[in-house]
């Protein structure tokens, strides 16, 4: 890329910095045209340009020519597009059939709902398809195989560029400029920014070899050698932020040595009707010894519903009110607050904490609420009680983070279901922290909260940052949650007979309607649909509730209050539900369309129910198919969920199905992302970007000694992916 000017002074390995700095009109064959599709894809170095990795390698040699195709039998076929048709079926969905050939014979491929084929698939064109063929009326054809543009390209292995089709950006013409921008650096080659100890140690590809082996391999062996060089460095670059994160916050960050007398808390638990799990003891221990640390606590806490997180939480809270500090709980909305401080206050009833100013030398615990609606006279008492230390624990919303809000003396905080917390918000609440004597700030430590379970290593990568402790167990004697998979009007007729049947005995139904993608306004407008049709239908006669996210804050508020008094027999809601609401009474859950919720996401919805002492019942409702479609099946994610309550194997199963997709990827698409690390098989990979990082780090915190690394992070991070990595 160097032009002959700089070529003079730029000598040695290129960095990424340097191909960062290299903009893509400068390769040959990139016209204004071509700069602007690649805009659009974001790409506009030559460094987003060589990181923009094949979405796939058609490997030919396992080609297969059509005239040995067996019926039944998946295969990968070549050959040329001789002419294509669409139509509408009956259904009104597009049908596009092709006729394809290699010489030796023939083949249909048939499209149905993909009705852009018939601008893809032109006459004459070379495409690689990969599927299983039927015999269909005597002859041989395939139903919605895979296909890549194969175009002219030569050599074993092709590359296919991401969604190039779509963009007017053929990948035969991407492949054709990475491969110009990697010939451009042959001469002075592309810098390695790892120690040579950890390419040796993990037996690594060097970053030049990598980078041209995911391009242009030769056999499929060096494209995986390639990947996992790739993948290497994505995650370490996640795990240099995370990790460089704690360290300096465990290291440079003054601290509260917490009491190491646990008499607030032995009594605390000495006093609850129930002992703890095993699982609630290691993390009151684990999480005791980060207090008594000197250094500021930053700890995840997950556990799935239902696992007892608040006794936990609540442990930790008196041991700062033990040594004279203050506790905080956060939680996402005044709902979640307010459960949160009813069930705390009744947790702590008759706990007293010494006082040696007071005559007696001890006076009762006091706990608050703040959230918006505690307003005027006692808003003042709360604040004043705080600022003076009198409040002892204080439950709130982000009204806790307001600036008029100034604690005495705190000393733990913890955050409920964290994903609800920006980092902001974190950082906020651990700054209305003291000074100390010299006038540094003490950090007060931090507990979070989060129910939904993810598997070890991909916490890792994004929690990375956080200490962490898993409440893996749920307390004995729970009836375990029954749920059925529903289809079909049989069975929908039975499920809602069951519903009729146990409101008759008391108990209590929500009915989740089916998750709109498209905006907060057809979501509601469903559920009012579904309210209507269920009123005068199949829940007749019962009093019905609505719930969703287009109601003001009051009328949501009223309608839950309503169902948690019992004067609602069912609620019909959408998933504003979602979070932490606990409604000991509603024993049913309804989940209409849940094929369109992802696993997490319905066993959060599962977890509203199953809380009392009754039984509870689940049903997950799916569209029966359409007539002509053969298979009647609930789909992966339905059937994970009627197999298992468990939220540590939910989460496993949820990464398998959800293949090389990760965690992050709805949620960003930024540069960082991992695009070819996959937290599912990429396990051993993680583990090792970690202890990578950890030993990097803990020799050079800053990065002083590792400057290119350091560089990588700034280009390929912006402020706010660090900050998404923190978050989510
Ligand atoms: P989470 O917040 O993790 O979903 P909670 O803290 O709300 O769970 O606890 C759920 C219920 O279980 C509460 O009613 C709580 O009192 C009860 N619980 C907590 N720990 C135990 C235990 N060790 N044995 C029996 N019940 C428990
Ligand atoms: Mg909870």
């Amino acid at each position: 890329m160097a032009t002959s000017a700089d070529a003079q002074i730029a000598t040695g390995p290129i960095t990424f910095r340097d191909l960062h700095l290299r903009k893509v009109e400068e390769l040959r064959g990139v016209g204004e045209k071509r700069t602007a599709d690649l805009h659009k894809r974001g790409i506009n170095s030559i460094l987003d340009l060589l990181m923009a990795y094949p979405r796939r390698w058609v490997d030919r040699t396992h080609e297969c020519r059509l005239k040995d195709l067996q019926p039944g039998v998946e295969a990968m076929v070549l050959v040329e597009v001789r002419s294509v048709n669409k139509r509408m079926t009956k259904n009104r969905r597009s049908l596009v059939t092709a006729v394809v050939g290699d010489g030796s014979s023939r083949l249909t491929l048939t499209f149905f709902n993909q009705p852009y084929r018939e601008k893809q698939l032109r006459e004459g064109l070379t495409i690689s398809v990969f599927g299983k063929a039927d015999e269909y009326r005597g002859s041989l054809q395939m139903t919605n195989p895979v296909v890549d543009l194969i175009g002219d390209r030569t050599g074993r292995i092709v590359p296919i560029y991401p969604q190039s089709e779509e963009h007017g950006i053929k990948t035969w013409e991407f492949a054709g400029w990475v491969e110009n921008a990697l010939s451009r650096c042959e001469a002075r080659g592309i810098l390695d920014p790892l120690p040579e100890s950890v390419i040796a140690e993990l037996g690594l590809l060097p970053r030049h070899e990598a980078l041209r082996n995911i391009h242009m391999p030769d056999t499929m062996e060096t494209k995986e050698a390639a990947r996992r060089r790739l993948a290497f460095d994505e995650l370490l670059r996640v795990q240099l932020v995370l990790v460089g994160r704690k360290h300096q916050l465990e290291r440079e960050a003054l601290g509260i040595s917490h009491s190491t007398s646990q008499k607030m808390v032995e009594q605390f638990i000495g006093a609850l009707p129930f002992p703890l799990t095993s699982a609630q003891q290691r993390a009151i221990t684990e999480i005791s010894q980060d207090l008594v640390a000197g250094h500021p606590m930053h700890r995840l806490l997950q556990g799935d519903v239902g696992s007892g997180k608040t006794v936990v939480a609540v442990a930790a809270l008196l041991q700062a009110v033990e040594g004279g500090y203050q506790g905080a709980l956060m939680a996402p909305t005044e709902v979640l607050t307010e459960q949160h401080a009813s069930g705390v206050c009744k947790l702590l009833e008759g706990l007293v904490v010494t006082d040696a100013e007071n005559l007696f030398g001890s006076r009762p615990l006091r706990v608050e609420m703040l959230t918006n609606r505690i307003t005027g006279e006692q808003r003042r008492d709360v604040l004043q009680g705080l600022e003076e230390g009198t409040v002892d624990i204080i439950i709130g919303t982000h009204a806790l983070i307001q600036d008029a809000v100034k604690f005495n003396k705190l000393g733990v905080v913890v955050i409920d279901e964290q994903h609800r917390f920006g980092v902001e918000q974190r950082a906020a609440l651990r700054d209305k922290s003291m000074l100390n004597p010299q006038g540094l700030p003490i950090v007060p430590d931090v507990l979070v909260m989060t129910a939904t379970p993810i598997p070890r290593t991909a916490a890792m990568t994004v929690y990375g940052d956080l200490d962490v402790s898993v409440l893996d167990e749920l307390p004995p004697g729970r009836t375990p949650i029954e749920t059925m998979w529903a289809s079909g009007e049989q069975s929908e007729a039975e499920l809602w007979a069951q519903v009729r049947e146990g409101v008759k005995l008391g108990q209590q139904a929500f009915v989740v309607c089916p998750l709109i993608d498209e905006s907060e306004k057809i979501e509601a407008a469903a559920a009012e649909d579904t309210f209507q049709k269920l009123g005068f239908g199949e829940l007749k006669g019962l009093r019905l509730g609505l719930l969703h996210g287009r109601m003001s804050s009051q009328e949501k508020e009223t309608a839950m209050e309503t169902f948690r008094r019992g004067e609602t027999d069912a609620l019909v809601a959408t998933t504003v539900i979602e979070v932490g609401v606990d409604v000991p009474n509603a024993t049913m859950m309804v989940v209409l369309d849940a094929d369109r919720f992802g696993i997490a996401q319905l066993h959060q919805l599962r977890g509203r129910v199953g809380r009392g002492k009754i039984a509870s019942q689940c049903w997950l409702v799916t569209q029966p198919p359409e007539s002509g479609e053969l298979v009647h099946e609930p789909g992966p994610r339905v059937e994970a969920l009627v197999q298992t309550t468990d939220g540590f194997l939910l989460a496993e199963i949820d990464l398998e199905l959800r293949g090389e997709g990760t965690l992050m990827d709805s949620r960003q698409r930024g540069t960082s992302d991992l695009r070819l690390a996959s937290l599912r098989s990429d396990r051993e990979l993680i583990e090792q970007a970690r202890a990578t990082a950890i030993a990097i780090i803990t020799q050079d915190p800053t990065l002083e000694q590792h400057s290119e690394l350091a560089d990588e992070l700034r280009i390929l991070l912006t402020a706010s992916e660090e900050e998404f990595l923190a978050r989510s």
